[in-house]
């Protein structure tokens, strides 16, 4: 699929030593662009003046004796929530439409500084509310894969635009599954770092407590670079870790040998599809005979993680969303009081959805229903990071389907949001939690659609979770 067949750290080393210059790639990948966009429709906008000009300084730098650094030219998809200076940023919603940030997202900053070169912004379901991208105020994006398929999400256009070759890397966020279920869907890798380890300063915030940036790829060694690029303390975002963390590409090849791997029982079984679940077994096999210690993990709670996270998030997003009122941002729709241009505003500019989680979040947190409902929805979410600290103790990582099916057609599922959101029975535990977690890609399924394996680590285990993606990688061969 992927016609790009060097990886970002290639094209990097390439550009570094002048066998390819960062302009001749950008235009490499914006012809893949010019050939398939029309029908994937990965992008809100691409940046294609603006990434050759940056380009072209980077091999002006490169010929005057400079480092780059490691993501040297590489082109990268931005999705729409990250704000990035002097483009336009939209959350692909109509009211943030013509708003431009004054300022970059620390992650874009740290891979721009990195030598990055940002070629577009992704399409998402608004707001980041969906599993789909058909949340979108615009419209849907494509599985490049089967175009008659979603791409997931909400990142869906960050894992389309990897999947097609438009960038061999792209940032996504995951609030409950937005990186590794899309990229499950896509045949991508995709890494939702521990919480606090990636600033989530200029990412427009969906669920504050749940939020987090991290990477797309096509191979685990690209995640690894990108994620260690990104993964640094920033003073910006009160969250962020600050105690030193180990890189992960350094021991990427340390293998499993000795690791005690648990599959997780109540992420498995009934409500998994059978061909998902073989290609599971599968990947279990091939932890096996990498040396790894695999058992049965007992998380009893995390069946609850779904009505939890459907509490939780949606109360946290009623609240972040009141800053869009008509004044500060993007769309206003004039009325004759301030009041009433607020409601005008906010009626005309937000999509069904993003209005179905503000009431949602309104109603779990109003008087009267604050005890039973967003209460109790914290109280499981301690229930379920205790379960998960008992399961650390017999196991160093877990393993679990990523998503309950593979793609699923447009239009399957919204008429019913329902089963839109058990898309992320198997994501939204660990968001809850805050540990890591990643989705690689292990085969098809019956339909011939791409199949991702769900490898979690306890917070700032991503080293050791990245040693297990590129086992399973290696083991496709
Ligand atoms: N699909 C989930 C939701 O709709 C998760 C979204 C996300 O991770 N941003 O809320």
């Amino acid at each position: 699929m992927n016609p790009s067949p060097t990886s970002a750290s290639q094209t990097a080393a390439a550009v570094r030593s002048k066998a390819r210059s960062a302009l001749s790639v950008v235009e490499e990948h914006l012809a893949v662009i010019g050939q398939s966009e029309e029908e994937i429709c990965a992008f809100n906008i691409v940046t294609a003046d603006k990434a050759r000009s940056r380009a072209a300084q980077i091999d002006a730098q490169i010929a005057q004796g400079h480092n780059p650094g490691p993501l040297a030219g590489v082109p990268v998809a931005i999705k729409d929530n990250l704000c990035t200076k002097g483009i336009p940023t939209t959350c692909s919603s109509r009211i943030l439409e013509g708003w431009e940030p004054p300022y970059d997202a620390t992650a874009v900053e740290l891979l721009c500084g990195a030598g990055a070169v940002i070629i577009g912004k992704t399409n998402m379901d608004e707001f980041a509310m969906g599993s789909s991208t058909e949340n979108s105020a615009f419209r849907p994006t494509r599985n490049p894969q089967d175009t008659s398929k979603v791409p997931g999400g909400s990142s869906g256009g960050s894992a389309a635009a990897v999947a097609a070759g438009f960038a061999p890397i792209a940032l996504g966020t995951d609030t409950g599954g937005s990186i590794r279920q899309p990229a499950a869907l896509c045949g991508v890798v995709g890494v939702k770092p521990t919480y606090g380890r990636v600033s989530r300063y200029g990412l427009i915030a969906f669920a504050s407590s749940l939020d987090q940036i991290g990477p797309f790829a096509n191979t685990v060694a690209d995640a690894a670079l990108v994620t260690d690029v990104i993964a640094q303390f920033d003073s910006r975002d009160s969250t962020s870790i600050s105690q030193p963390v180990a890189d992960v590409l350094p021991t990427l090849d340390h293998g499993v040998a000795g690791v005690r791997i648990g599959v997780i029982k109540e992420l498995g079984g009934k409500g998994i599809a059978p061909d998902v679940a073989a290609r599971c077994d599968q990947a279990i096999g091939a932890l096996e005979s990498a040396g790894a210690k695999v058992g049965q993990a007992s998380v009893p709670s995390a069946g609850y993680g779904l009505s939890a996270y459907y509490l939780i998030a949606p109360a946290e997003a009623s609240s972040n969303l009141a800053r869009f009122d008509g004044v500060r941002y993007g769309l206003r729709v004039d009325a004759k009081s301030t009041p009433e241009m607020n409601i005008a505003t906010r009626s005309a500019g937000f999509g069904e959805e993003v209005k179905r989680r503000i009431m949602l979040g309104t109603y779990a947190l109003s008087s009267g229903y604050y005890d039973a409902y967003y209460a109790k929805a914290q109280k499981v979410r301690t229930l379920i990071i205790a379960d998960f600290a008992k399961a650390w103790e017999d196991f160093d990582l877990l393993l679990s389907p990523t998503s309950p099916t593979t793609a699923f057609s447009l239009g399957e599922r919204t008429a019913d949001p329902m089963a839109m959101y058990m898309s992320d029975v198997c994501t939204v535990p660990v968001n809850l939690t805050g540990q890591a977690a990643m989705s690689v890609p292990y085969g098809c399924g019956q339909d011939g659609l791409p199949v991702g394996v769900q490898i979690l680590a306890p917070a700032l285990g991503e080293p050791l979770m990245f040693r297990a993606a590129a086992v399973l990688e290696a083991s496709l061969g």
